[in-house]
C-alpha cells in the first residue's frame, strides 16, 4: 500500500505522491522562543519527526527535506525578554538550546534545516514588494497589510463561513485595515523594538508571513507537505496559502495539509491557571523521552490526545519490558514488518503499528528470532530503542512529588522549632534524591530537580 495522508485541504485520506520522489519536501511550524515549550508542543515535535522517519524509510534518507522554521522575533519575545531584563538575543538563545535539547530528548531526528525568521528578512521584503506589485497588499500608516478580498478563494483551507472569519479577524482591531480581514505583512518598530529597513521604513515582519518566505526561500513555490497543529489551520495557514499563492500566481502553496489534534492534561485544556501545565522540560525529568514519545504514539495523530500519569506509568512499564529484548537484535531498515507498516502509511497508524509491536514481542523466542529482529527494526523506525540497555535501566527513576511536598513541610517544622540540625537532615535527604530547595523571602520553600 503506497502512504495514505489526510490533507485538511481536501477532507479526505489521500495517497501520497510527492511532486518529485527525489525530493520530497516538508515544512512544519515550529516554536516562537520566548518560553520553555510544552508538552503539547512535543505532539507535533513527535508527529511529524515520525512522518520524516516514514518518508526517509521510503522514498530514502537523502531524499527527503524537512523544514522547521524558528520564530524568532514576535511581541510575545520582546515582552519577556523586557519582563526579565535581558536581551532579545539573549533570551532566544537560551530558550532555543532548550527546545533543541528538549527536542533530541524526545528522540526526534534534526530535520534537514531550521530557518530563524530573523535571517531571512530580505525574502519576506521581497514578498511583500511582489504583494503590493500585483495589488494583493497595500500600505497604510506605516503597516503594509494583505488585502484578504483581492484573493477570490481565501478560506479554501479552514472552509469556515465568511461571517465566522470576519468575527476572528476583528480580534485585531485597526483603523487603517480596508477590509475585517487584512492582515499585517509588514509593522513599523519603535527605536527601542527590533527592526530591518524596508521600503516601508524600519519595521518588523508579520507571523504569517515567516512561514511564506522560509518555506519558498527552502522548499520553492510550491512543494508537498505542510504541517503543524490543528489551531494553526486558521488564520496562520489560510494566511500563508493568500500571501504565497498571490506572490507567485499558484493555485496551491503544498498539496498536503496535514494537521495534529490538540493535547488534554488528565481530562482538562492544559493551561497556567489550571496548574497543569507541563513542560517537556520537566516531564523529561521523571521520564526518559522514548516513555514521552511511546505515549505520545499510543494515539493516532488526528484524535485529540488525554495525558495521563497513568498512560505514563503503562509505557513505562511496556518500555522496561521491550528494551532487553529488543537489544538482542540489529535494527535493519530491511526487516520491518509489512503489517507495522502497513499501519504507518495508512495515514500515521501509530495504534496499529505499536499493536503489531506488541505481537511480535510476543512471537519472539530462540526459534523465531526473525520476529525480534522485525521487533527491534519496527520500533527503531519510530525512534525507540535508541539508548544502550544500561543506560535504558539506568535512568530518571520518577519523583513522587507528594512524598518530597511532605518532607518539604517536616522541615519546614522542624525550622520553626529551630531545630537545625533535623532540618539540614532533611535538606540532605531530598539532596540525596537529586532535589535542590530554595528558601523563599516569605517562608515557603521550593524545589526543583538538579540534573
Ligand atoms: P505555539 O508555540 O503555540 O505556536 O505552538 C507550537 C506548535 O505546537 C504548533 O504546531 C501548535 O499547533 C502545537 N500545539 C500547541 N499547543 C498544543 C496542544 N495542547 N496539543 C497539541 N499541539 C499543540
Ligand atoms: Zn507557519
Amino acid at each position: 500500500m503506497a502512504l495514505q495522508l489526510y490533507n485538511t485541504l481536501t477532507r479526505r485520506k489521500e495517497e501520497f505522491t510527492p511532486i518529485d520522489r527525489r525530493n520530497v519536501r516538508m515544512y512544519v511550524c515550529g516554536p516562537t522562543i520566548y518560553d520553555y515549550a510544552h508538552i503539547g508542543n512535543a505532539r507535533p515535535l513527535i508527529v511529524f519527526d515520525v512522518l520524516f522517519r516514514l518518508l526517509r524509510q521510503i522514498y530514502g534518507a537523502e531524499r527527503v527535506a524537512y523544514v522547521r522554521n524558528i520564530t524568532d522575533v514576535d511581541d510575545k519575545i520582546n515582552a519577556r525578554a523586557a519582563e526579565r531584563g535581558i536581551s532579545i538575543r539573549q533570551l532566544t538563545e537560551e530558550t532555543n538550546a532548550i527546545f533543541q535539547a528538549d527536542a533530541k530528548a524526545l528522540g526526534c531526528l534534526e530535520p534537514t534545516a531550521q530557518p530563524r525568521a530573523t535571517e531571512h528578512v530580505p525574502a519576506m521584503i521581497a514578498m511583500v514588494e511582489r504583494l503590493i506589485a500585483s495589488g494583493h497588499a497595500y500600505r497604510a500608516d506605516g503597516h503594509v497589510l494583505f488585502d484578504v478580498p483581492s484573493m477570490p478563494d481565501y478560506g479554501r483551507l479552514s472552509k469556515r463561513p465568511l461571517d465566522e472569519m470576519i468575527a476572528g479577524a476583528r480580534v485585531e482591531v485597526a483603523p487603517y485595515k480596508k477590509g475585517a480581514m487584512d492582515f499585517v505583512l509588514w509593522k513599523p518598530s519603535s527605536p527601542d523594538e527590533p527592526g530591518w529597513e524596508s521600503p516601508w521604513g524600519r519595521g518588523r515582519p508579520g507571523w504569517h508571513l515567516e512561514c511564506s518566505a522560509m518555506s519558498w526561500q527552502y522548499l520553492g513555490e510550491i512543494f508537498d507537505i505542510h504541517g503543524g497543529g490543528i489551531d494553526l489551520v486558521f488564520p496562520h495557514h489560510e494566511n500563508e496559502i493568500a500571501q504565497t499563492c498571490s506572490a507567485f500566481h499558484h493555485e496551491v502553496m503544498a498539496n498536503y495539509w496535514v494537521h495534529n489534534g490538540f493535547l488534554q492534561v488528565e481530562g482538562e485544556k492544559m493551561s497556567k491557571s489550571l496548574g497543569n501545565f507541563v513542560t517537556i522540560h520537566e516531564a523529561l525529568v521523571d521520564w526518559p523521552g522514548e516513555v514521552l514519545r511511546l505515549n505520545m504514539l499510543k494515539t493516532q495523530y488526528r484524535q485529540p490526545i488525554d495525558w495521563t500519569l497513568a498512560g505514563l506509568r503503562e509505557s513505562q512499564r511496556e518500555l522496561d519490558r521491550w528494551y532487553p529484548l529488543a537489544k538482542q537484535f540489529v535494527a535493519s531498515p530491511a526487516m520491518l514488518a509489512p503489517d507495522f507498516v502497513a499501519a504507518l502509511e495508512d495515514d500515521l497508524n501509530t495504534p496499529d503499528a505499536i499493536t503489531a509491536l506488541r505481537r511480535l514481542y510476543r512471537e519472539t523466542s530462540e526459534e523465531v528470532a526473525f520476529a525480534g529482529t522485525r521487533f527491534a527494526s519496527c520500533g527503531h523506525l519510530i525512534g525507540l530503542f535508541e539508548k544502550d540497555l544500561a543506560d535504558w535501566e539506568g535512568g530518571p527513576i520518577p519523583i513522587d512529588k507528594e512524598h518530597v511536598q511532605s518532607l518539604i513541610e517536616a522541615r519546614l517544622t522542624a525550622r520553626a522549632a529551630k531545630d537545625w540540625a533535623l532540618s539540614d537532615r532533611i535538606r540532605d535527604e531530598l539532596g540525596a534524591m537529586g532535589i535542590a530547595l530554595k528558601d523563599n523571602k516569605d517562608g515557603t520553600t521550593s524545589w526543583e530537580v538538579k540534573r
